[in-house]
Order: C-alpha cells, then structure tokens, then sequence
C-alpha cells in the first residue's frame, strides 16, 4: 500500500506532497502542529488533540480553513486511505505561502498537510531498563515570550536540547525553566516518583499540556495513586525512586540515569511499569474509531 498524503483536500502521494518555498511554515516556524498516534484502528484522544490544535492556532491568530468536525474527517479518511491500524499521524496547518516578510496579513490561506506513517520509536528493552539522561543548559521559552503551550512549529528550543542530549549520547534531555524548575524534555512530559507520591510539574513551569501526561494523571487517580502538580528541581529528580518520561511517541518510558545519578534501582521501577500497563490497555480500547 503506497503512503497517501492529505495536503489541502487533495490525497497526493509523497512525491507530490510539495509546498511553496514562501511559506510561512518553512520560512518562520510560523504554523501549529499535533502528533498523534492510532492503536488498534481507534485514534488515541483524537478531539484532545484537535482542541489542542485549534487552541494553538487561535492564540497565534491562524485560521484554520476547516472546521473542528471536517477536521476529524478528513484526518480518518487519510487513516483509511492508508490502510493503517497502527501508526503515528503528523498534521501541520503552517501559515500558508506569503512573501519575504513577517506580516501574516500577506498569507491569507494556510497549509492543512496530514502524514500517516508506521511509527519506529524506542526498543522494547529501553522501556524495561530506562533511558539514560542529562539535564541540559538550554531553558525552556518561558511564558510571555512563545508560550510552551502553543505547540507550534518554532521547535528551536526544543532542537537545541536535542543537540545537547546527542551530544552527550543520551536520547532525551531535561529542560529546565529559567527559575531553574524542571520544565521537561525535549518533546516529552517528565514525572518523579517518591515514597509513592507521584510529581509532575504543573504547565505554568514551561510544559506542554501533554495530552500523554493528563491520560497518566488519570490513571494514577483510577488507580489510587497521590499525584501532585508541583514545581520541583534537578535535586529532587536525582533523589526520586522512580523517573519517567510521557508523549504520545514515547508513551511512557524510564529514566535509569539522571547526570550520571542512578535512579532507583538503576531500571523501569514498578508504579512506572504499572502505568505503562495500564496506559497500553487503554490505548487498545479508547479513541475515535475508524474502522469497523
Ligand atoms: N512536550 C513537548 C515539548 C512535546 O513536543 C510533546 C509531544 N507532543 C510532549 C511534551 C508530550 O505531549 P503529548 O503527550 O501530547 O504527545
């Protein structure tokens, strides 16, 4: 099956799937983007995501030549269109072609382009025996300049942190804020663990509003665990018993190592492992349907 491509009503295919050098996307990072994922044929937290997605553009003033309800259309239709069960789904809607400068005004049609791929993400050993990771110098945006809740296409500081953890040869980083609370990594949410309480930092400190993170947030209420959206730093993330990070290509991985600290027993601890087995029970059952 040949992959399809949706860009502007149009289902192309890779080769065609081409958009202006003058857009704003690509000119600027001036655009939004989801990453989603599909299990089993359901799309997981689909109206999570695209509210997330309409949030993003109507704070940055992008209009979205599609309503919310077509939206979700044509996002199952590419689905179907590519026979995909399991996968992970990129849409982009970029600011749309304009000319050398800034000014949205002179970029009156935004891109819509949706890409449905099979998805290579971490070996199954790493989920058992954790990630090892550094704290990086970059900062997290702080709010009142591009607010880390937008999730738009200006992923710079992100790719910055990127840097860092392939330089130091680990395969995701902590981010911090510039008040020096832990904000998150690089394209993922973090959690601490400690005497059974479990800590994420609330999005005021620089995290994304992970739409992974809210779905562990609710399993752990469902399973009875304390959760507390609390700021914390490096120190108690060194001195937690459990580590891990959440997002929707990671789901929910390990940290073993934390600047060369061993946490916990040094592998996946067990409110960790239990999580991720909840977590892929209700990624099996839960979300939009697309096939019968
Ligand atoms: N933070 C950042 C910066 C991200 O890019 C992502 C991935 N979208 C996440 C957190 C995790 O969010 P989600 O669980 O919605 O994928």
């Amino acid at each position: 099956m040949a992959q399809v491509i949706y860009l502007n009503g149009k289902y192309v295919s890779k080769e065609d799937a081409q958009i202006s050098v003058y857009d704003h996307g690509f000119l600027y990072g001036d655009g939004i983007f989801e990453g989603i994922r599909i299990y089993n044929g359901n799309i997981f937290k689909s109206r999570e995501h695209l509210d997330r997605l309409y949030d993003s553009a109507k704070s940055i003033m992008l209009d979205i030549p599609l309503k919310q309800s077509e939206m979700q259309e044509v996002l199952n239709e590419t689905i179907r269109r590519n026979e995909l069960r399991d996968g992970y789904i990129r849409l982009v809607v970029s600011r749309g072609p304009g000319d050398l400068g800034l000014d949205p005004r002179r970029s009156p049609k935004a891109n819509i382009i949706i890409i449905v791929e099979q998805l290579s993400i971490y070996p199954e050993e790493a989920y058992i025996n954790g990630l090892k990771t550094v704290s990086v110098s970059t900062r997290r945006n702080v709010p009142d300049a591009l607010n880390p809740k937008i999730k738009s296409l200006n992923y710079l500081n992100n790719i910055l942190v990127k840097i860092q953890a392939n330089l130091a040869g680990v395969g995701e980083a902590i981010m911090l804020n510039s008040q020096g609370y832990v904000a998150e990594g690089s394209s993922d949410n973090i959690f601490i663990i400690k005497r059974g309480v479990i800590f994420t930092p609330p999005c005021y400190c620089g995290a994304l509003e992970g739409i992974t993170r809210a779905a562990i947030i609710e399993i752990s209420d469902k399973l009875g665990y304390k959760v507390k959206e609390e700021p914390f730093t490096l120190h108690d993330v060194y001195v937690a018993d459990e580590v891990f990070f959440t997002g929707t290509a990671a789901e929910v991985i390990a940290v073993r190592e934390v600047d060369a600290r061993t946490i916990g027993e040094g592998k996946a601890g067990p409110i960790t492992m239990n999580l991720l087995k909840e977590f892929r029970k209700l990624v099996e059952i839960d979300g939009v349907k697309v096939y019968e």
